[in-house]
């Protein structure tokens, strides 16, 4: 029996105005190489200045993942060749990182963070047919990247790993965290060894992936190829491999044997810096509430279940929208069954963000409020929902427009019952000797005929007291 031991390496832009070492916007799909100047195009003679915003952002960083700020931190020089590098070197850090020996806690486990560290992108290569472009646009904005120690044991212990940090790290307010912009990157390392073994085999480190759900998908890729590869007495050999996502697979990028010596020196152009302790002090004050600790006050304010408090405080917009929703209609349970039911549906289809709608929170309310008061049902809701969003009307209005209130009036449903039991002697008799699915048939058939918007459970009595009668 053989276990996966897994290391994530995540890259996070953070959300600055301007690049790490230069005056020049960090601006998304702008038109290619307008946001560059000598420092970050790495002309001679020109100098960095580094962005103060990226310290304060490090220090939050730092704090929400319990690791230690290192009072002089400084950076280095990496140095490699390649045509998204005009420097022919990366700003990174090397021995002194602002901090280290961190952990996120997920349910009872700790991932261990071994460092968080600063540096800054390259640009971007867009490969076409016969030639390749450059764009130096994103050269020099500031990223963190965050490793953590070979702690995780599992595929999906990866994917929940990822999925905190990134609550935390849109929590702190210091990355959008868009991932289709390639705001967050995770290289996952990858080693098997024999289930209670404490040393540790040999990795291979996978790239390339664009979603958590990739991340996952290539983790238990690479477990599988490497139990294969072991069990049949074969040796992993250490490289880099890229996800392939539309064959599922891995493939060798480059081995070990090529790796590069960086040649890591000090930046002789950047100064040691020093991290007050008031800075770390004034950060504390300022800290947000935590995704782990809104979990908790969720569970015990509101009385949600560990399930439902997970997945609406994932998203701190979510959970914004949860609580605001709590000002018009103190029924946490049933709010948050629209969210992370029909809502969070609807979202997915959209591909939209719940801070994307124009639904106001009392809109939303406002549509639970008639199903509660038997307006109408369930399933005519879910249909009202995606008129709302359509549409931008209320409930309300929408109700009215299109006259799907449901009907409760005993009378017309008495006569549409009847109507049903007449043309269905069968289920009748069928439910008369016992068969309680007779009856639902029979309620189904109400319901079509009303084209779904009487109340299943006034018409369900109706039918009983009928069938009695007869
Ligand atoms: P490298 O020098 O290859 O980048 P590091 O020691 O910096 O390796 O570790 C990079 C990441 O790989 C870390 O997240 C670490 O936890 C993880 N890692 C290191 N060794 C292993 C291993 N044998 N199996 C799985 N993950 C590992
Ligand atoms: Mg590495
Ligand atoms: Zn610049």
């Amino acid at each position: 029996m053989f276990e996966p031991v897994i290391g994530l390496e995540v890259h996070v832009q953070l959300d600055t105005k301007t690049k790490a070492f230069c005056g020049c916007a960090t601006q998304f799909g702008a038109a290619a190489n307008i946001n560059t100047c000598p420092v970050c195009l790495g002309l001679p003679g020109s100098l960095p200045v580094l962005n103060k915003k990226i310290f304060e952002y490090a220090i939050k960083v730092a704090l929400a993942l319990n690791c230690t700020i290192n009072e002089n931190t400084k950076f280095d020089r990496k140095n490699y060749f390649y045509p998204d590098l005009p420097k022919n070197y990366q700003i990174s850090q090397y021995d002194l990182p602002i901090s280290e020996n961190g952990f996120i806690a997920i349910k009872e486990n700790k991932i261990r963070i071994k460092r968080v560290h600063i540096e800054e992108d390259a640009g971007k290569l867009i490969h076409e047919k016969e030639y390749s472009l450059v764009d130096f646009n994103r050269t020099g904005t500031p990223l963190l990247e965050i490793v953590t120690e070979p702690d995780i044991t599992s595929a999906l212990d990866a994917q929940e790993y990822l999925k905190e940090l990134k609550s935390i790290l849109e929590y702190l307010g210091v990355s959008t965290c868009d991932m289709e912009k390639g705001f967050l990157r995770c290289d996952a390392n990858i080693s098997l060894r024999p289930k209670g073994d404490t040393a540790l085999g040999v990795k291979t480190e996978v790239k390339n992936m664009n979603s958590f759900k990739a991340v996952r998908q290539a983790l238990e890729y690479e477990t599988e190829r490497q139990v294969a590869v072991l069990k049949d007495n074969g040796k992993i050999i250490q490289e880099t491999r890229l996800w392939d996502e539309k064959k599922q697979c891995t493939i060798s990028m480059r081995s070990k044997e090529e790796a590069q010596d960086y040649r890591y020196f000090p930046d002789p152009d950047l100064p040691l810096f020093t991290i007050s302790k008031e800075s770390i002090e004034s950060a504390k004050k300022v800290l947000p509430q935590l995704p782990i600790e809104k979990r908790k006050r969720f569970i015990s304010e509101f009385n949600l279940s560990e399930y439902d408090a997970g997945i609406i405080v994932s998203s701190l917009r979510m959970s914004n929208y949860f609580e605001e929703c709590l000002n018009f209609l103190q029924e946490p349970k049933k709010i948050a069954n629209w969210l992370i039911g029909s809502v969070s549906e609807e979202l997915n289809k959209r591909c939209l963000d719940i801070a994307q709608i124009k639904l106001k929170p009392e809109d939303l309310v406002g549509l639970i409020k008639l199903v509660e008061s038997n307006t109408i049902n369930n399933l005519t809701a879910k249909q009202v929902l995606t008129f709302m969003l359509d549409t931008d009307k209320t409930a309300q209005e929408i109700i009215k427009e299109k006259n799907l209130a449901q009907i409760s009036d005993e009378e017309s449903l008495k006569r549409i019952a009847q109507e049903v039991i007449d043309s269905n002697q069968k289920s009748v008799d069928d439910f008369k000797s016992g068969k309680e699915n007779a009856l639902m048939f029979l309620v189904g058939q109400v319901m079509r005929a009303t084209k779904g918007k009487a109340n299943p459970k006034i018409v369900r009595t109706i039918l009983e007291n009928l069938i009695k009668e007869t």
